[in-house]
Parts: C-alpha cells; structure tokens; sequence
C-alpha cells in the first residue's frame, strides 16, 4: 500500500511512513492546514480521532467575522474572510455559505457611538461597513424589539456550516494525494514522529499540532484553557432575521478574561433555523447543558428579538473553545520541539480564521512569503510559560 493511499477508518501502517507534514486534528483548523499543504505540493497525513469536523468544528455557530479587538486579529480574521470569499463557490451546497453580513446591534447610543468607531476603524482598513439607523435597522430587521439605537452592517461577513466544510478539506487533499485517517487518536507528536493508538509510526520533519481545546495533551504546557459555549437551534422559521444579528454589548462580554458570560448573537441559517449563541464559561469541562447559563442566554436573546420566545427550539449543545490569555491563536514552532508546529487557540474565532492559519503554516513550509506578518501568533511569545 502506497504511503500517499487515502485512508479512512481504523489503519495499520508498518513500518513507519514518512510524510513532510503529518497534521494531528481533524478539525476546521487541521483540515484546512492539510489541504493548504498538499495544495502547495507538500506530502501529507491528516490524522482524526474520532470522525472529520466533530470536535468544536461541528460546536461551533460558523460565523465568519472581521473583527476588531487588535490589529492581529484584524489581519488574521480579514484575511481568512477573504480566503473564504475565495474559496466559496467552489464548496458543497451542503456547506451552506452564505455572505449574510454581520450586523452589530446598538442597544443605546453608547454602544451607537461605538458602532461609529468601528465604522472609522474598519473604513480605515477598506473593510466595507455602513452605520445604520433605528429606522434602518428596523427596516432591515423587523423583529428587532423597538426603541435600539441604530446598528453596523457589515457586509461581507458571512455564515457557513463548519462540518461539512472539515470533511469537504479533507477530501479535496485526499485527491491531492494526502493521507486521510480517521477513527485513529495519536498518542504522541514528537522527535518527528506521530504515534497512533494501534502503534502506528508517522514520521515527518514538521508535526502540527491542530488539537483545538485538547492541544496540551500532546504538547504539554500550552497556555491553552477550554471556555466552554452553549448554542441551541430552533426549527424552521424562515426569515426570522436574515443576517447574523450581535449585540455590540457582545464585545465587551466575549472579551472579558473571566467569569461566565452570555450575548446576544443569532444567526439564520440556510434551512431556515435560528442558531441562538452564546455564553463563555471557564472552569466547567463537562458537556452538560447549564441550565441557569442557557436560560440567561435565551432571556437574552428575547430581549433584542422579542418574538423569538415564541419559536421551538430543537436542539442544544455545548462546546469549547480552545483560549489563549492574549486572545490570539498560536500559529508556528512550537519552542519545546525543533519538530513541532502548533495551530491551536483560536478561542471563537477558529472556523474564521481556519484558512489563514493554513495559509501561513503552509507559506512556513514551503518557505514562501506570507500574506500576512506571522510575527504575532508565534507561540515564541509565550516560551516563558512553556518552559515554566
Ligand atoms: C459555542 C461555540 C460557538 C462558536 N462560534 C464560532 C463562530 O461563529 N465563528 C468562528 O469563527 N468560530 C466559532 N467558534 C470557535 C470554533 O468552533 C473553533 O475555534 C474551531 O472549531 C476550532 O477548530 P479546531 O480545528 O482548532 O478544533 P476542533 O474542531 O476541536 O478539532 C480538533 C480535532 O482534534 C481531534 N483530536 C483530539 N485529540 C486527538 C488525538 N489525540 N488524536 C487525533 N485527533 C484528536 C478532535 O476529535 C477534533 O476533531 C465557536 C465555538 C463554540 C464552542
């Protein structure tokens, strides 16, 4: 059996195959740094625990979103935003990509004031963005509640649907030659080598990391904490709302360091459904649904679009995102091992930003110009921690 033969399922190789790049982590992330790879003629092995985009991939609400929070995670997330542009038609329908826009909500003029600034500040980027009025907000969308401030639409942002999009990936750097293995843990990713439950040797001069909230497990010491995340979905009540709906308020919970949180943000899906996000929460790494969290999150939610308390919801789930302290991933060399690359800690932003994390990985390897300065994702930035 050739070393380049796609896999699925459980695999035995022996003896070790050598690959350029063997990837850990069959998420948004991984998927996305195998195909990049293989795109760029590197040979490849994606290996996935349990089945493609299951983990956060398939947790997540799939917004694809500029933001603002640093000039890092503008370059990251604006970037990615772009490549996903790119990348968009030719997806699967089952992806369901579409460039809803974001529309932040004003709820007083403070926050107005702030939908202004952002405004200037993406101006000032040539990102797209228009203020709006409580008039054209609530022409825009009618089940707003009255009596907002006014809003910023965004227009390029967009929705997707992350799982799909992980298998669709793997898949296309499957015909590109790449080795696919799912059903499969690996045990160990170090000294070049990826060692999988069966006994498995994978050997490469660059392992990634893409282990999403479980990264430490193979790279101990990562400044990674999970921050857990409900999301529920309702059935199917077509135009509802018909862009990604976040309160500006949202900036100010989703960023905080700590504490349990919960924000407007409601999204529309293809089908139909209203995806209801979000709350944050440290130090909880059960998967069971809180309920006094959840509940603060639909009050929320009745607050901005009072008539979606009248809707069935049909489905909750929880998931992690993989936190750094900074807010950014990390993207690079890892310091502990010459042989060791990470991209991990993509917090709530990792479908966004998935494909510009793949992109500088595979400019990394293929010792190509990168489209944006990697300086800032660097894991370098935290050595201290590492070897402390
Ligand atoms: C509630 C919620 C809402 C979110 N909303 C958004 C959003 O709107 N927009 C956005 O951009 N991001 C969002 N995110 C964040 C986004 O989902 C994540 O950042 C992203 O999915 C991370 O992808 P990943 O590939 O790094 O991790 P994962 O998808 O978790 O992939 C890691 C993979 O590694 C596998 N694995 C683990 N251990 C092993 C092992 N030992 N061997 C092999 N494989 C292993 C896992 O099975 C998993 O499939 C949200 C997250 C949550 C929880």
């Amino acid at each position: 059996m050739s070393p380049r033969t796609a896999q699925s399922g459980t695999a035995r190789f022996s003896p070790a195959q050598s690959y350029d790049a063997v990837i850990a982590g069959g998420g948004i992330v991984g998927a996305a740094t195998a195909l990049a790879c293989a795109q760029a003629g590197l040979r490849v092995a994606l290996v996935e625990r349990d089945f493609m985009g299951g983990g956060a991939t398939a947790a997540g609400m799939g917004h694809i979103v500029v933001m603002d929070d640093s000039e890092a995670q503008f370059a990251l997330t604006r970037r990615s935003q772009q490549l996903w542009q790119a990348v968009s038609a030719s997806l699967p329908a089952g992806a369901e990509y579409e460039a809803r826009g974001t529309l932040w909500v004003a709820a007083d003029d403070e926050e107005l004031a702030e939908a202004a600034r952002k405004q200037a500040w993406l101006a000032a980027r040539d990102v797209p963005a228009r203020l709006l009025s409580r008039e054209e907000l609530k022409a825009l969308e009618p089940n707003l509640r009255d009596g907002l401030a006014g809003g910023l639409l965004v227009p390029e942002d967009a929705v997707v649907y992350p799982p799909v999009v992980a298998l669709h990936f793997a898949r296309e750097a499957q015909k590109l030659g790449a080795t696919i293995i799912s059903g499969q843990a690996v045990s160990r990713l170090a000294d070049g080598e990826a060692v999988l439950a069966d006994g498995t040797s994978l050997r490469a001069p660059r392992l990634v990391n893409a282990l999403g909230a479980e990264a430490a497990r193979l790279t101990p010491g990562l400044p990674i904490r999970k921050r857990k995340g409900h999301l529920a979905i309702t059935d199917r009540y077509p135009g509802f709302v018909r862009h990604q709906l976040v309160e500006l308020g949202y900036l100010k919970s989703a960023h905080s360091v700590s504490g349990d949180s919960v924000a407007f943000n409601v999204q529309p899906r293809a089908t139909g459904q209203m995806l209801i996000g979000s709350s944050r929460q440290y130090g909880n790494e059960d998967c069971e649904i809180n309920q006094p969290l959840l509940s603060a999150m639909l009050r929320r939610a009745a607050l901005y679009l009072p008539a979606i308390a009248n809707l069935s919801v049909i489905r909750i789930w929880t998931g992690f995102r993989a936190a750094t302290p900074d807010k950014l991933p990390l993207i690079g060399a890892s310091t502990t091992d010459p042989t060791v690359w990470l991209a991990t800690g993509h917090e709530g932003l990792g479908i966004t930003t998935a494909l510009a994390t793949a992109e500088l990985l595979a400019a990394e390897f293929t010792g190509s110009q990168p489209a944006i300065a990697p300086e800032t994702y660097l894991p370098a930035r935290y050595a201290l921690l590492y070897s402390g």
